[in-house]
């Protein structure tokens, strides 16, 4: 069933649920307020739950899928949808899947998530939460007015963890106002407690027409130092790696339990998907669907999906590996044109020629310690990353950033991954 990941009707399903109970200062996804008690609001939600239900049907008829292999349901925050509403939402989504997925992941927010809701989406076939904590600090939780008491978040991670064993996923966000050496270390210790399969850790990532980037031109000293900031990321992958967990992606980390994967220097992703110990070992095949630049649905309010090698719409005569896609982000146009319209008439729609797809199966696959896949590289391109980009390898090599046995940085090569970037994107600027 694996192998079936790597054939072309098959598509990986994000959903994006774009309702939360308020709004975040750092963040810039598609997500608005919602007041879960007042009439409006509630039609409001099913009214779009609704709509995505008909999205997602739509795309599966579109492409013809006939097999999901992951499903991940974020936002924005599902759990803010009331029990009734996560109910029947999974009821009707079971009812268009064309099979059951290998690995479901709902994303949470701790704050909200209840013991009843976690049950329902558990008994609907779910089998992993994602919750992001960020932090248990107060003065910098309410810093940049993210939601959510301490002793509610702590009490909420025990329920999943009893819930769902091992297989939930920890969210924490380095860099924030008032972030210290000692307050990672604590962060990670509550967490690391809990023994999570999977853990991300993200250094905060100022965007622009957020709140909290306004806040900082107002106030430059919100925020700590930039190098500070980066001395407090590499001191949580560190501790991360010295409690057994894999750094497969920049910013994630797989517990690896009987510590194989830092060993095999040459795994790739082929392999990997194929391993049945890779679900065992806490990675999140969803995610790794996106790095290695295979196809997925998207569906709800902005969610965007990719078609790569499709039969429906690609043609690489014409230089045409396929389209990527994103859905109206405005939830009232969402549910008006999903209703009105057939797919992908409600979507802004971009074909991608050979080079874009090569510069986005580098950018993307380089983000993980596996590097792109060499066999699906060989497959779509008809050639190899070496006949690619061979100056870029050999100078990151020589730097000592870069592994001899495989085509990918080394953990410190990762810090420096713009630069590697930047360096393949120019030496592949005339390629045809
Ligand atoms: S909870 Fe998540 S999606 Fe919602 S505002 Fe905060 S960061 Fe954004």
């Amino acid at each position: 069933m694996l192998q079936n990941l790597l054939t072309n009707n098959t598509y990986s399903l994000y959903i994006h649920i774009p309702f939360c109970s308020s709004k975040c200062d750092y963040c810039d996804f598609y997500s608005i307020p919602m007041n879960i008690d007042s009439t409006n609001d509630k039609e409001t939600i099913n009214a779009c739950l609704n709509a995505i239900i008909l999205d997602i049907q739509k795309q599966i008829e579109y492409f013809d899928v006939n097999y999901i292999p992951t499903i991940y349901i974020g936002g924005g925050s599902p759990s803010i949808l009331s029990l009734k509403q996560i109910a029947s939402f999974l009821y009707d989504l079971l009812k268009i899947l064309p099979s059951r997925p290998i690995e479901w992941t709902i994303e949470i927010n701790p704050e909200s998530a209840t013991k009843d809701f976690l049950e329902i989406c558990k008994n609907y076939g779910v089998n992993r939460i994602s919750a992001g904590i960020q932090t248990f600090s107060k003065q910098s939780r309410d810093a940049v007015h993210r939601n959510g008491t301490i002793e509610n978040i702590y009490k909420n991670i025990e329920c999943i963890s009893k819930i769902y064993g091992r297989n939930f996923s920890l969210d924490v966000i380095t860099g924030l106002p008032f972030s210290t050496k000692e307050q990672i270390k604590s962060d990670l210790k509550i967490i690391l407690d809990f023994e999570p399969e999977h853990i991300s850790l993200y250094d905060l990532t100022i965007e622009e027409d957020t709140t909290l980037f306004f806040n900082i031109l107002k106030n430059k000293s919100l925020l700590p130092k930039k190098e500070y900031a980066e001395m407090l990321w590499i001191l949580g992958r560190d501790i991360l790696i010295s409690k057994g967990y894999f750094q497969y992606e920049v910013s994630n980390f797989a517990f690896d339990k009987n510590n194989v994967y830092n060993k095999l220097k040459n795994l790739n992703y082929s392999s990997l998907i194929k391993d049945k110990k890779a679900q065992k070992n806490g990675f999140c095949l969803h995610n790794m669907r996106y790095w290695f630049m295979e196809n997925w649905l998207g569906a709800g309010p902005s969610a965007g999906g990719a078609a790569l090698f499709s039969r429906t719409n690609t043609s690489t005569e014409n230089n045409n590996y396929g389209m990527i896609y994103n859905c109206v982000d405005n939830v009232f146009s969402y549910i008006k044109h999903v209703t009105n319209n057939t797919f992908p008439q409600y979507c802004v729609t971009e074909n991608i020629s050979k080079k874009n797809l090569i510069k986005e199966t580098i950018f993307m696959g380089f983000r993980t310690s596996f590097g792109p896949d060499a066999e699906l590289f060989q497959k779509r391109f008809s050639c190899s990353l070496q006949d690619i980009i061979p100056n870029t390898i050999n100078k990151w090599r020589e730097k000592k950033l870069f592994y001899t046995e495989k085509t990918a940085l080394t953990p410190q090569g990762l810090l420096f991954l713009n630069g590697f970037i930047r360096n393949a994107f120019e030496e592949i600027a005339n390629l045809e």
